[in-house]
């Protein structure tokens, strides 16, 4: 069974148009709350029916199938890393980051990769090397806990009332996001970044 694969030019509205990656769900935390609450948008709909035939076990493995993915890519187009799937462990990440990096070797500094993980409690912020990588969160403290580790955040708040709202001490800047208006089990309509 097929682990992962990648997209040369993705149209998925979420993405606007760039290379893309997908992860057999196998390759996320435990503990992603979408994962657990069966809330990721990734299980429903086209994109779920086509994610969800990937599978096999073993986060290493399938990051190992990812990698030779991403060196099948041109390097044209900018990556997103795991429209779906993630990397948890530092191994994972590593294989990809370094994946990445070739990636962004071929393009002789035209693209750039980057992701977003729910997975920064066990992946130390390094294992990601070059990779632009931002910690998926859902609350201010987890915002904190996540930026000791050297991350950069994005908080998924249930409301987003202006540019400039505050969260709980937390400032925001604007990412609305469709892939948070899609996870109505957990009741949220955006994500934003956080910007201290
Ligand atoms: S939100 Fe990300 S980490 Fe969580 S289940 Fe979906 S793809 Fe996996």
């Amino acid at each position: 069974m097929k682990r992962a694969n990648a997209v040369e030019f993705s149209e998925n509205s979420k993405l606007g148009g760039m290379s893309t990656t997908y992860a057999a769900i196998g390759s996320c935390p435990a503990d992603c709350p979408f994962k657990k609450a069966r809330a990721c948008y990734g299980m429903s709909g086209p994109i779920g029916w086509q994610w969800l035939k990937l599978g096999g076990r073993g986060v290493d493995l399938i990051a190992k199938d990812e990698a030779k993915a991403i060196d099948g890519l041109s390097g044209m187009n900018d990556l997103r890393i795991h429209a779906l799937g993630d990397c948890s462990t530092n191994e994972a990440a590593k294989l990809i980051s370094a994946a990445a990096e070739r990636y962004m070797k071929r393009s002789r500094g035209r693209s750039t990769a980057f992701t977003y993980t729910h997975a920064w409690r066990n992946v130390d912020r390094k294992s990601w090397g070059k990779v632009s990588v931002v910690a998926s969160c859902e609350t201010a403290e987890m915002v904190k806990e996540a930026k000791a580790r050297g991350y950069a955040t994005a908080v998924v708040v249930e409301k987003h009332e202006s540019d400039k709202a505050y969260i709980r001490g937390l400032r925001l800047s604007l990412a609305r996001n469709r892939l948070a208006a899609q996870n109505l089990a957990l009741n949220v309509a955006s994500v934003c970044m956080t910007t201290n």
